[in-house]
């Protein structure tokens, strides 16, 4: 089978091939725009959605070297993620599929952050533990199989990414924040400055305490050395990184305890993170876990994990029909 995936749920136009379970392609389009607002203007990303979609998908399939005829279905995001941007992939995953008379495979965008793990080997074994980690989420989720699962820990506020990006605006630092905040940690020293930890005793995260307790310390710093942040910046990175790491891992920790597994995958953009992958390799070598780390071009949004998700659904004859709305929030 040959299916074409489109993903467009927030600031990545992207599309990906997926041929007999294959990754033929995976084209990702990013927005440049966003870079100077410290996070998404939802109504631009919609506006730059609509621009890439033609070429990106014109890409895709010179990439994989199949025409469209070729094509059994077409999977695209339905939600969760921004109104304007999802209606841009799913309207066109509708007309194309009409046009082409295929079948509409409808792709939780959650649930394939996840099953990006389905790509390349190794792949974890069910049941596992997965972390999934973006810029709107954060949850610590029981995956069963390709479509059961079950979330046991979740963040009651900011998302592990919006901890980032907001600590890189307060930084001065553009958006995406995290990114450049583990490219500073590298150079840092993550002792260097203590944040308040969250005090939640069962499996669920809080980022937002964490936020402002980095803030007002910058703050308080800065009435003493204007300089401060300039000065600081490695070390400062170093440090919140440090801090994030430490509460996503001892959530995880206690997760696996608590389920009795050792399968254990992180997954969406926070997944990137040099702190969070070596500090996982460490715990994983301590506690005996099978870790499972996403290649770099499946932690941040793709269409590669769209498609290796449409394609478990193509496989069961999972289609829905013309009628399909994308949806901002979406039951996982
Ligand atoms: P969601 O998947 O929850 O709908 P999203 O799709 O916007 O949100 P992703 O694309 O999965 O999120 O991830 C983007 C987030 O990942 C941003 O917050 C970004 O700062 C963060 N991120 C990307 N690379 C890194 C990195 N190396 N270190 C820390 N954070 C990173
Ligand atoms: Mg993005
Ligand atoms: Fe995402």
């Amino acid at each position: 089978s040959v299916i074409l995936a489109i993903e467009s749920s927030c600031d990545e136009t992207s599309v990906a091939i997926c041929n007999n379970g294959k990754i033929t392609a995976n084209v990702i389009a990013n927005q440049t725009i966003h870079e100077n607002y410290g996070g998404v203007i939802p109504e631009l990303a919609s506006r730059v959605h609509q621009q890439n979609i033609v070429p990106v998908i014109q890409q895709a399939l010179t990439d994989a070297k199949v025409t469209k005829k070729e094509l059994n279905a077409i999977a695209f995001t339905r939600g969760p993620g921004l109104l304007g941007s999802l209606l841009v992939g799913v309207s066109f995953a509708k007309s194309f599929a009409l046009a082409l008379d295929l079948p509409l495979v409808s792709v939780n965008h959650m649930h394939a952050h996840i099953l990006a793990h389905f790509i390349d080997d190794p792949k974890p074994k069910f049941p596992f533990l997965c972390l999934t980690v973006s810029g709107g989420h954060t949850q610590i989720v029981l995956v069963k199989d390709y479509f059961d699962m079950e979330i046991v820990g979740e963040t009651l506020d900011d998302a592990a990414g919006e901890a980032f990006d907001k600590t890189a605006k307060i930084l001065n630092l553009p958006y995406p924040g995290g990114p450049l905040i583990d490219k500073h940690a590298k150079e840092g020293n993550p002792k260097a400055f203590k944040f308040a930890e969250p005090q939640i005793k069962d499996l669920n995260y809080s980022f937002s305490g964490l936020k402002t307790s980095i803030l007002y310390f910058i703050r308080a710093q800065e009435k003493l050395n204007p300089e401060f942040i300039a000065e600081n910046l490695n070390d400062i990175c170093a440090s919140v990184q440090h801090s994030i790491v430490h509460i996503l891992l001892n959530k995880l920790k206690r997760a696996a305890a608590q389920y009795g597994i050792k399968e254990i995958a992180i997954a969406g953009g926070v997944s990137a993170n040099s702190g969070l992958r070596s500090a996982l390799q460490d715990m994983a070598g301590q506690l005996n876990w099978n870790v499972y780390i996403p290649a770099f071009q499946y932690c941040t949004d793709n269409a590669g994990m769209i498609a290796i998700a449409g394609y478990h659904k193509y496989l069961k004859g999972d289609f829905v029909g013309q009628d399909v709305a994308p949806l901002s929030r979406m039951e996982f």
